[in-house]
């Protein structure tokens, strides 16, 4: 769940009207992923986050975000998702010293098992019961996704909640 969220939360609003995303340049996509700054491996990733928040987008129900122009159709989103899920095919093997000890195998390099763990945190969420609390924040210009901890959590964070007050406030004008 964590780093389901996490990935979709790499783009987020600026403050200033476009969107700031942590993967927009080589630098940027190193620190986050702490991988090489493939550029290929790069546009990648950042296909399956457009594809994953579409998914959450369809989770949650959002309406139009200010991301809205960069997300796809489900039937998309679940091919890419998927895509890069099966990039990383998984085997087990039994070592045994003192104990006998199952562990998981494969053969991918470091890109496609960045991919396929990105994508696997994105199913897991998706199909597990948390979906349910899945929220896309309704302040002002947010465009973050949260889950929902307790009955009255309406928003991502304070911040977005004391927003979205002053600009009710502001478009009811002065009563
Ligand atoms: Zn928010």
């Amino acid at each position: 769940m964590a780093l389901a969220l996490e990935f979709a939360g790499t783009v987020r609003h600026d403050g200033h009207g476009g969107l700031a995303d942590d993967l927009a340049t080589p630098e940027g996509f190193t620190a986050w992923a702490g991988a090489e700054a493939d550029e290929a491996l790069r546009q990648r990733v950042l296909e399956l986050r457009w594809a994953v928040r579409s998914l959450f987008a369809h989770a949650a129900q959002a309406g139009e975000r200010m991301d809205t122009p960069h997300l796809m159709d489900v039937d998309r989103a679940l091919a890419i998702v998927n895509e890069a899920a099966e990039r990383v095919p998984r085997t087990v093997r039994l070592e045994w010293d003192d104990q006998p000890r199952l562990r998981y195998v494969d053969s991918a390099d470091a890109g496609d098992r960045l991919l396929a763990t990105l994508a696997t945190a994105a199913i897991e969420f998706l199909a597990s019961g948390e979906r349910a609390e899945l929220r896309a924040c309704p302040a002002p210009r947010c465009i973050r996704y949260f889950i929902k901890a307790h009955p009255r959590q309406e928003w991502c964070k304070p911040s977005c909640g004391n927003r979205a007050r002053v600009s009710r406030h502001y478009h009811r004008g002065r009563e």
